[in-house]
């Protein structure tokens, strides 16, 4: 990446001009064209990067094909030699962490402490996928003929990498991870409002020692550059994280030529609350749940459901907490929640809250944007917790995707079950009780995939991840990941 000096007024003074990388090289778009790209807490425009099309991901395509059918090339290196070199991308990672922090805080919008983690998290995962990649075989089977029958695991090919703009970096890594490890050669597509730190991903994956055209980064629209991939008869698979319905459209595009598909969509999480759970606990460390990354995280745990003995007491602890979360500059250190991403978003955010509103239901606190003048400029709306929720109302259903939870009552385990089912996501969700018996009768009723008990926590490296339902289709980290990303080969020899 360059900088350049600053030419409009409403750009920043270091605007970057980005590029895709796209067969070992960083390229401008076919045709030239460029977009936007904004700096949420000012509204300013940081950076410009290729609006890529049809013809880029042909290009991509094609650059990665090679990169795979060379035949001393990649998916030919031993898989500890590629380990090798994930290894070494997971070191540079982490020794460009604040750089690849600062990069995606400013274009998030995020806090700088959770970029941090990010970056961190991102180098973990690649490192995690460098020691799996010499770990990933098959298996000897006894079948009933007389003979040798065993398994191989072996690379799909050219594989097709869709991100959000939520935590850019680390969905790159849960894909970029075991795609690489088992030997596949990879297009990532970035999100158009946050393509920067992804870009910088694949600049650094060049130095790692990936060979050209190993990994490939195209930045441009969904709807074009996007869909090409999901459609490309040359990609034998795509892995998808973002909205589901954009996830139902990459479906119907990868049927084309039956491209095998990975989906992690959205959510809405429920945190289900007893009353004999440790509710001081549960009030310290909930608001984090929903209200980090400015609630826009597909685990967010937007609904929280409580016994209703606990109701008020809960009501009250949480309130409280959530007047404390610092909302503020994300380059700040304390702060813990900054602007929403884009003001797209953040008009959406507030529609939902009206939509609460006109539903009947009571705002607590938030749901405005910040009185401070120094944070006007940005797409800042604090965190608001609406009670008097009932689970039909549309924001106890939808995804709103932003800092807003909904509390709502139940009276028996069995409802609150009955409750944390009746969506049509099945991500995450945590179950707070001191009656361990019932918190895992609890964990047993609810359909989802990632559940915690007496805890938020929903992302392991080592474990899997993913949905039931609407939120998604496969699991992504740990060694469930590498199933997305390798084929199985079944091989008998007749010993006679
Ligand atoms: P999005 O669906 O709008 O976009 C995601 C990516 O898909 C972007 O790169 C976008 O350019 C691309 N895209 C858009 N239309 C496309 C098309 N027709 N064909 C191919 N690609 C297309 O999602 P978003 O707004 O970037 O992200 C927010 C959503 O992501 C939320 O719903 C959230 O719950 C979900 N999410 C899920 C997880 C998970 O692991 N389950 C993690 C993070 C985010």
């Amino acid at each position: 990446m360059t900088t350049q000096p600053q030419t409009e007024p409403q750009t920043t003074p270091d605007r970057i001009v980005a590029k895709m990388v796209v067969g070992g090289r960083s390229v401008d778009a076919a045709d030239g064209q460029t977009f936007d790209v904004l700096e949420p807490a000012t509204g300013r425009v940081m950076a410009s990067a290729p609006l890529g099309g049809k013809e880029d991901v042909d290009r991509a395509v094609a650059a990665a094909r090679q990169a795979f059918d060379d035949p001393k090339g990649w998916s030919t290196w031993s898989a500890s030699k590629r380990g090798r070199t994930l290894a070494k991308f997971s070191a540079l990672v982490k020794a460009h962490l604040e750089e690849l922090a600062r990069l995606e805080s400013r274009n998030v919008g995020k806090p700088i402490s959770g970029a941090r983690g990010e970056a961190l998290g991102a180098s973990l995962v690649f490192e995690y996928y460098a020691g799996a990649a010499n770990k990933i075989f098959g298996e000897t089977i006894p079948v009933s003929k007389p003979g040798l029958d065993f398994t191989l695991r072996e690379p799909i090919g050219v594989v097709g990498l869709i991100v959000p703009w939520n935590f850019p970096m680390l969905m790159a890594s849960w894909k970029l991870g075991p795609a690489l490890a088992a030997g596949n050669t990879c297009i990532l597509k970035p999100a158009s409002w946050t393509p920067l730190s992804t870009i910088r991903l694949g600049e650094l994956a060049l130095e790692a020692g990936f060979p050209a055209g190993v990994v490939n980064i195209v930045t441009g629209p969904g709807g074009t550059a996007g869909a090409a991939i999901a459609g490309h008869a040359g990609i034998g698979k795509v892995a998808f994280t973002g909205e589901t319905t954009t996830g139902q459209e990459i479906m119907r595009l990868a049927a084309n030529n039956v491209k095998k598909v990975s989906l992690e969509l959205g959510g809405k999480s429920p945190n289900i609350v007893f009353a004999d759970a440790d509710l001081e606990k549960f009030a310290r460390e909930s608001p984090y749940s929903v209200f980090d990354n400015c609630g826009q995280d597909c685990c967010a745990r937007s609904r929280i459901l409580v016994e209703r003995s606990a109701h008020d007491r809960v009501v009250e602890l949480f309130v409280d907490a959530t007047r404390k979360v610092k909302v503020g500059d994300p380059s700040d250190d304390a702060t813990e929640v900054g602007p929403m991403v884009h003001p797209r978003q953040r008009d959406r955010v507030m529609d939902y809250i009206g939509i609460g509103q006109d539903e009947g239901a009571e705002l607590l606190v938030g749901g405005t944007a910040p009185e401070d003048p120094d944070l006007a400029a940005g797409t800042y709306v604090l965190p608001a917790v609406f009670a008097g929720v009932s689970n039909d109302m549309r924001i106890a259903r939808e995804e709103i995707f932003g800092p807003v939870v909904s509390i709502i009552p139940f009276d028996t385990e069995e409802e609150a079950i009955r409750l944390a089912n009746a969506t049509p996501y099945g991500l995450s969700g945590s179950i707070w009780s001191r009656d361990i018996g019932r918190a895992l009768r609890t964990a047993k009723g609810v359909q989802a995939g990632v559940l915690s008990v007496n805890s938020n926590s929903s992302v392991h490296t080592e474990a899997p991840f993913g949905g039931y339902k609407m939120s998604g289709i496969g699991r992504e980290l740990g060694l469930h990941a590498v199933e997305l990303y390798t084929e199985t080969k079944n091989i008998f020899v007749d010993l006679d």
